[in-house]
């Protein structure tokens, strides 16, 4: 049979809402296909719930400031040409108003679903056909093109996108569906991992810390060595499990089980010439002296460590004082685990970007494109994985009208 369709994208999520909606108005005959009832689900729940849809501080010239992956400077072409200013331009042309957060992260005034129906009104500018809920069975090589089984028959195309997304958060459509589609096709894969996810600590060991779950403070936190070092300036979140927070979302992405992490507890204060003073003028217990530099609760935990640390603070040893400052300054925390896939906001890992075109994302199998967050390219927190889903949907969706 004739091919109906000049592209199938599969997965209606960031990705491949917004590269069906580009081709679509560059005149490509667009199917879209999704198995979840709903489209846009993570755009949906993202940001709590008013979408970090993109990163100011973003500069295409330099991902590896905010991307990582095994080739962080793949997804330079890309980003170079379509740039946060250009998803702002558009965001601004539906009338969605937005806000500045934090560090250049860019949020909704009212609701994620501004933006789901943003995707949806240039899908239906580019008179995109989108099925769903439509189960995928194969994708199977025909000669030039490709055929696509799904539980509403089989389509013919000679191009297939594929923008299935990663493993997170499984209970709202995520699967293995484009990594398993690379392995038949025989591309490679980067092992994919959890990212940006909270860590656990078990045993005796997190005891003392498990009474502060629900506290939250400003920290500097840091892993690796050397060359291979990298470190944030965020909050921390204390869980009844273990850590979690901005801060340790982003160092988790460089996390490598069996390796401790490294935290700053008062960052900005000198704590041991502050006890120091302290110990000079004034006869309070040392938690509540400790109490003007971190937050009360931690003070009162982290002095019931040792006895040394539980009386007034003229009373307390210079070397008692210098452990309590060293331990604040550089706590050293070994993590067992992250919280999995349950909880990862991101998949590490994914279609190996050697296998794939920079300025197309065409892989090596001919007609078959991967975008999004299936790639091996993973931003860090701030609406850096959808400026990545949106700028490889429309370098995809360029391509799609160009072959
Ligand atoms: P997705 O958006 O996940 O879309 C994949 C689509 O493919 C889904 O619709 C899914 O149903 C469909 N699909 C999967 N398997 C199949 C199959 N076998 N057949 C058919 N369809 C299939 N990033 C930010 O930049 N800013 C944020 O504020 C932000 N907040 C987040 C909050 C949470 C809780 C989570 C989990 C993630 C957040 N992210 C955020 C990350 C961001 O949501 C993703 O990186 C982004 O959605 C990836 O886009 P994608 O199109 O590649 O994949």
């Amino acid at each position: 049979s004739p091919s109906v369709y000049d592209a199938i994208v599969i997965g209606a999520g960031a990705a491949g809402l917004f590269c069906a909606g580009v081709a679509g108005q560059l005149g490509v005959k667009v199917l879209l296909v999704d198995h979840a009832p709903k489209v846009g689900e993570k755009i949906r729940i993202s940001g709590g719930g008013r979408c970090n849809f993109t990163n100011r501080e973003l500069d295409p010239r330099a991902p590896h400031r905010h991307f990582l992956g095994g080739n962080p400077q793949f997804c330079r072409s890309a980003l170079s040409r379509y740039t946060a200013g250009d998803f702002i331009d558009l965001v601004r042309r539906h009338g969605i108003a937005f806000h500045e957060k934090h560090k250049g992260q860019l949020f909704g005034d009212r609701s994620s679903e501004d933006f789901i129906r943003l995707l949806l009104a240039e899908c239906g500018a580019g008179g995109v056909e989108h099925w769903q809920p439509c189960r995928v069975e194969a994708v199977r090589r025909e000669g030039e093109r490709y055929a696509v089984d799904t539980d509403r028959g089989t389509v013919h195309t000679p191009r297939v996108v594929v923008a299935t997304g990663g493993l997170s958060i499984p209970q709202i459509g995520a699967s293995d569906f484009g990594h398993r589609l690379a392995r038949q096709f025989g591309l490679d894969l980067v092992e994919p991992r959890p990212a940006l996810v909270p860590l656990t600590f078990g045993g005796e060991a997190w005891q003392p810390y498990a009474q502060l779950a629900g506290l939250a403070l400003p920290v500097r936190i840091a892993t690796g060595e050397k060359k291979a070092a990298m470190a944030f300036d965020e909050d921390l979140l204390f869980t009844h499990r273990g850590l979690s927070g901005p801060a340790v979302l982003q160092i988790s992405s460089y996390w490598t089980p069996g390796t401790p992490i490294r935290v700053d507890l008062a960052p900005g204060s000198d704590v041991a010439q502050l006890l120091a003073q302290a110990k000079l003028r004034s006869r309070k217990l040392l938690a509540n002296e400790l109490a003007a530099i971190v937050p009360a609760r931690l003070a009162d935990a982290w002095t019931q460590q040792d006895p040394g640390w539980q009386r007034p603070v003229n009373e307390a040893a210079d070397k008692a004082l210098g452990a309590l400052a060293q331990g604040l300054a550089r706590w050293e925390l070994l993590p067992t685990g992250t919280e999995g896939y349950r909880k990862a906001e991101v998949t590490a890992g994914g279609i190996d970007t050697r296998m794939l075109s920079q300025q197309t994302m065409e892989s090596r199998q001919s007609g078959l494109y991967f975008i999004g967050e299936v790639v091996d390219v993973t931003g860090w927190l701030g609406g850096y994985n959808f400026q990545w889903a949106w700028a490889s949907g429309w370098a995809c969706g360029q391509a799609l009208a160009a072959a």
